[in-house]
């Protein structure tokens, strides 16, 4: 028997819910227990132990991570009525993806995962896309109004020092709709510092884009924060590292990302990353091969699966079918939160192993073994499709 390989120190492990919750286990068994003296500090954010501690575990897993830097997390239920029968719940809880990113502070990177057998519907494509984005205000934070019939409508700012301004927004002919909306200096810093970060992490150049030619102050200071954050933090390590911060309009990265070769992270406001990453996601295979880390800007690290519990499986599951979900993003969310942990520790046996990781799971997928859900997108089409047992079991064996 090999010996173990060790870890200084711990990442924070956050349980969830459902189908991932019983692929989280299976993943742990088969693929981490085996090589790893696993060192984590457990959260258990299922939906019962949030309920029994009002949610207090969701707030302990996110300070958790602000401490040891390094979290991985499962995918976890987002409660409503529904789930308020079914669990019995208490009350409502917020969304734990919510509570944490507010705690972390955080932007979300997503990033396709590329087989060989998976061909990208955008032909030019050779390298992922990372899509970064902003996760604070905008029309997701916005104020509307239906307006009856004509008259003015106004924006007014009341300082808390006495000073007011106002401007006309429109003076309405007819019927009609008007809408505010707002952000922070300090988001649009945060967000910014996020990017740049990630992008020398993985050594990608970065991309931004706002409509600044139309919205010059709001959108003019979006690209003023970044350039000016690029500058005065970034720009030398930037050169050093080999890569660019790239700036231009919205309508013009797009027509320039479809025609790329990939291999860049687009950082986007929350509407144009809300769309895009949809746009990405879709085409480049699905969000079971999708990588997510929530990164906050005094640099701690959320690995996590971009998809749900699929609940539909659970069921399935729990009536004693082995279904066939795919696990990849799960333990790509591991291999991820392992070789951030050893960057940080230095533990150079464990950044081999989750690079080992990740290329026995490609190697599986790309000789012919995979879940259903891949096997329906593949060509050549597989001889069979595997349950997630069998398939984590080819993965064990390449390991
Ligand atoms: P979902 O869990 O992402 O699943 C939606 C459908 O996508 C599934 O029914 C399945 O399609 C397919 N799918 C997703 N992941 C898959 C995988 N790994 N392998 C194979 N197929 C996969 O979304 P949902 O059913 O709408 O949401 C379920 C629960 O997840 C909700 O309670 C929601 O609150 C929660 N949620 C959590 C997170 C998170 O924690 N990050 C994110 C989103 C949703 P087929 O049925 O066609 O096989
Ligand atoms: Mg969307």
């Amino acid at each position: 028997m090999a010996v173990k390989i060790c870890m200084k120190n711990p990442v924070v492990e956050i349980d969830g819910d459902e189908m991932t919750r019983v692929l989280w286990a299976l993943i742990k068994e088969k693929l981490l227990l085996p090589y790893i003296e696993l060192n984590t500090e457990y959260y258990d954010l299922g939906l019962e132990n949030r309920d029994r501690t009002d949610d207090l575990v969701t707030q302990e897993a996110a300070q958790a991570i602000l401490k040891h830097k390094v979290g991985v997390k499962c995918a976890t239920i987002t409660s409503n009525k529904a789930r308020m029968v079914e669990y019995n719940l208490k009350h409502l809880h917020p969304s734990p993806n919510a509570t944490i990113r507010a705690i972390l502070d955080g932007t979300v990177f997503r990033k396709p995962i590329i087989v060989r057998s998976i061909q990208p519907t955008v032909s030019t494509w050779k390298k992922p896309i990372v899509i970064a984005r902003h996760a604070y205000g905008d029309v997701y934070k916005n104020a509307e109004l239906a307006i009856p019939g004509p008259g003015t409508v106004e924006l007014v700012y009341k300082g808390k020092d006495g000073t007011e301004q106002r401007i006309q927004v429109a003076d309405m002919k007819g019927p009609g709709v008007v809408q505010g909306m707002h952000n922070l200096d300090d988001s649009i810093a945060s967000f910014a510092r996020s990017c740049f970060i990630y992008a020398l992490d993985e050594k990608l150049d970065l991309w931004f884009a706002t409509k600044d030619t139309i919205s010059k102050i709001y959108d003019g200071r979006f690209k003023e924060v970044f350039q000016h954050i690029y500058e005065t933090e970034f720009k030398s390590v930037f050169e050093k590292a080999g890569i660019t911060y790239f700036y231009t309009l919205i309508d013009d990265a797009v027509a320039r990302v479809v025609k790329s070769e990939g291999g860049f992270l687009w950082a986007c406001k929350n509407y144009d990353g809300d769309v895009m990453s949809d746009m990405i996601a879709s085409a480049s295979g699905s969000l079971a091969m999708m990588t997510s880390v929530l990164v906050s800007p005094n640099g701690a690290f959320e690995y996590e699966a971009a998809h749900g519990t699929v609940q539909q499986h659970y069921y399935r599951w729990k009536r004693g079918e082995k279904t066939s979900t795919n696990p990849v993003a799960l333990i790509f969310a591991w291999s991820g939160a392992l070789a951030k942990r050893a960057d940080l520790d230095e533990n150079q046996e464990l950044k081999n192993f989750a690079a080992r990781l990740e290329a026995a799971t490609l190697q599986t997928i790309d000789e012919g073994e995979m879940t259903g859900d891949l096997a329906r997108l593949a060509s050549p089409a597989p001889q069979n499709i595997l349950d997630s047992w069998e398939f984590i079991d080819a993965i064990a064996r390449r390991l």
